[in-house]
């Protein structure tokens, strides 16, 4: 790889709210900043998204897409070179950071934050592109107040969406694939001992029926479940395949292995490369999380840069 004559202090690859904060924190710290966003997702997973109504600073809410474009003006508006390009692969190259693009582009830096989140997995059942499918009981949950939802999953994730909707919905029914719960023991209890969820196994999804919205979930066996909402909780797949190839340490779950517990929480296995956001979290996967890590990212490699 030939290195092209411009190095940025840093290079953040991802356009969500990780990305685009931690390039915020980073011009205002003075360091060049390169943002590679990605075709796919320019603005992140917001982007698919209606309503968030739990993001700080909004009275009313606003759209996802709305709340993404703000961000990347801020970004933008600050200095920060925003690219639209989708990065293959990173490598050190004489102490530096080559970021090679699709196109087959490369681009310097001195340190590389990765903020390439996580995608959730699809049931690929017919049905599921329906109004009231989410993905997420955090951030969808109170819209199904008091109404029938279900949720699909057998492991921790469908558990903890289970147990944030009991309190809300009017019935919660948990529809497990197979005959056991893959979750750990402490959450199968916790759901087990919450006489507000229904736990159903042996109960694979073959649809999602309704006309433009949710109206019940249909089971292969034949039988169909009201319910205006459904929650498919199946696991997330963490994009975390280019900083893996880069010799950063996943967890069993794929994410990004980040040193949390420390003076530089976002560093990773691998010196001068920082990761943000979902592609790191296992645990809370939110909007303001996510932002909250990229910050943490910015100021990690500020320190960093310092030091060198
Ligand atoms: C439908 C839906 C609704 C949600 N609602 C809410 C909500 O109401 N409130 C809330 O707090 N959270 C919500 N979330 C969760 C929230 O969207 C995520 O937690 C957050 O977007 C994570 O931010 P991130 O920056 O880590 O990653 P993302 O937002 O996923 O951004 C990842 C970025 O990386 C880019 N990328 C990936 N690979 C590459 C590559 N190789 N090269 C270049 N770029 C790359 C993508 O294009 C994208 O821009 C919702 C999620 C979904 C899917």
């Amino acid at each position: 790889v030939t290195l092209p004559t411009t190095t940025s202090d840093v290079l953040i690859v991802g356009g969500g709210p990780a990305g685009f904060t931690a390039a915020i924190y980073a011009v205002r710290a003075g360091l060049s900043t390169t943002m590679l966003i990605g075709m796919t997702e320019p603005g992140g997973a917001l982007t698919t998204t209606t309503d968030v109504e739990n993001y700080p600073g909004f009275a009313d809410g606003i759209a996802g897409p709305a709340l993404m474009e703000a961000m990347q003006a801020q970004a933008e508006r600050l200095g920060a070179n925003v690219l639209y390009d989708d990065v293959t692969a990173l490598e050190t190259v004489g102490g530096n950071w080559a970021a090679i693009t699709e196109d087959a582009e490369v681009h310097a830096a001195r340190a590389v934050i990765v903020a390439t989140g996580a995608a959730h997995k699809h049931l690929g059942v017919p049905g599921e592109t329906l109004a009231g499918v989410s993905y997420c009981a955090t951030c969808d949950g109170s819209f199904f107040a008091s109404q029938d939802v279900v949720v699909v999953g057998g492991g921790d994730t469908a558990c903890e969406e289970a147990l944030y909707l009991a309190p809300l919905a009017s019935s919660v029914t948990l529809l497990v694939r197979s005959g056991a719960m893959r979750a750990s023991v402490a959450m199968r209890d916790r759901v087990s001992g919450d006489a507000r969820i229904t736990v159903r196994y042996d109960a694979p999804v073959a649809g999602i029926t309704g006309q433009d919205k949710v109206a019940g979930v249909q089971l292969v066996d034949g039988e169909t479940l009201p319910a205006t909402g459904v929650f498919v909780a199946i696991g997330h797949v963490p994009r975390s395949e280019l900083a893996a190839k880069a010799g950063v340490s996943t967890d069993a779950g794929g994410y990004l292995v980040t040193d949390r517990r420390s003076e530089h929480v976002t560093a990773t296995s691998v010196p001068g490369l920082f990761a943000a956001g979902d592609v790191a979290d296992p645990t809370y996967r939110q909007a303001i999380t996510a932002a909250a890590s990229g910050c943490q990212a910015a100021l990690d490699v500020q320190k960093y840069l310092t030091a060198l």
